[in-house]
């Protein structure tokens, strides 16, 4: 028997968000179950920290976002010196994508991409106070989108058939790259849809935006039977695409989705410039639908220092060449704003409606 550490450094993550679906270090929980199964005795732990009683043989240190590189530097420097007989291995995005930055970490081993010894476990979610599971139905992607990382660290596209077997929660969060892309999406979603747990029916949603290329009145349907919520549609490139973008729309209003629960997923400080990606928000704000944002930044990026309410130069963060500081602040400003007056229908943004709008949503929850 081994005894395993498993390290989330310490990444910025607001104590509130650090359950978030987003950023739930499935990883590691998977890995946890990998080596409960083994026999071996596991600890996890988010940040750095020293333990009298308790001397790993090996630590796994899980990476995210390049430019959060530090952090997990931060961590092999004080594992490495806590417990210097120790191995420690880093694994994750970061390390996947940069495994020779990585390595100058001082690190033991790199571990690039996905372990399939390790894939087929459960997460181990006693370690963490959730109210939902994590899926995957595939990994890797069908497409070559130049700003994402997937299809480096997940060369292969693999799909499950089912996953029936797997539910275990009410409310499923999928972080499938590109969900609709399984040729086997259409049972999965008739399985959703007729899946209960503890008696009560299933809910989920996808953790990625979808692919709306592949989405069909079918599929649309099936989506919305199936209880997804919030269906994200990504909008990648021009103005010119909004024909295709309203279709697709239309589909999933025809489908039962109010408009301001669909959101579309932009990726903004990248090749459209301010004026471009002003065009299609104010095209959202027509339709009605909200949007779900994302800043830019190069995948080899080790580093940034974003700050929203200060002025900033390009040394302190990715700008684009076609954009500036002052675009990326204001575009982000006008996404929030209008994301609340789509969500709560006022015709105009204050802080006073804001106010007025979270109070509101805050009643609604208590009263249900
Ligand atoms: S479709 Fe999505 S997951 Fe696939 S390569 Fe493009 S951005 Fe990445």
């Amino acid at each position: 028997m081994s005894k395993i550490l498993l390290v989330e450094p310490n990444f910025p993550i607001p104590a509130k968000s650090k359950n978030h679906r987003d950023f739930l270090p499935v990883g590691l929980l998977k890995l946890a179950s990998f080596h409960r199964n083994k026999g071996d005795e596991i600890k996890l732990i988010r940040g750095n920290q020293y333990f009298d009683d308790f001397y790993p043989s090996q630590i796994k240190i899980t990476s995210l976002f390049t430019y959060w590189s530090n952090y997990v530097w931060d961590s092999v420097k004080f594992y490495k010196e806590a417990y210097p007989k120790a191995k420690i291995v880093v694994g994750g995005i970061y390390a996947s994508l940069m495994p020779e930055h990585c390595k100058q970490s001082g690190c033991d081993e790199v571990f690039v991409g996905v372990d399939e010894r390790v894939e087929k476990f459960k997460p181990a979610y006693d370690l963490v106070d959730v109210d939902y599971q994590i899926a995957h139905t595939s990994r890797g992607c069908l497409r070559k989108c130049k700003f994402c990382g997937t299809w480096k660290i997940e060369p292969e596209f693999i799909s499950k058939k089912s996953i029936k077997d797997e539910i275990c929660s009410n409310r499923i969060i999928f972080y499938d790259n590109n969900l609709l892309a399984n040729p086997h999406i259409k049972e999965i979603l008739e399985e959703l849809k007729n899946a209960k747990h503890n008696g009560r029916v299933v809910y989920s949603e996808s953790q990625c935006g979808i692919d709306g290329r592949l989405l069909t009145s079918e599929v649309a349907k099936l989506l919305k039977q199936a209880r997804f919520l919030n269906p994200r549609i990504a909008w990648d490139h021009g103005y010119s695409q909004k024909k295709m973008i309203k279709k697709q729309i239309d589909m999933l209003v025809a489908a039962g989705y109010p408009r301001k629960e669909i959101y579309i997923f932009m990726i903004y400080n990248f090749e459209q410039d301010y004026h471009e990606m002003v065009k299609k928000l104010n095209q959202c704000q027509r339709w009605g639908v909200q949007i779900a944002d994302c800043r830019y930044r190069p995948l080899n990026q080790i580093s940034e220092h974003y700050n929203p309410r200060k002025r900033q130069m390009s040394d302190e963060y990715y700008i684009h060449p076609r954009w500036t500081d002052r675009q990326i602040k204001l575009f982000r400003r006008r996404v929030r704003r209008q994301n609340i007056k789509v969500r709560h229908g006022f015709s105009f943004y204050s802080k006073k409606l804001e106010r007025l709008g979270a109070r509101k949503k805050r009643a609604e929850l208590m009263s249900k």
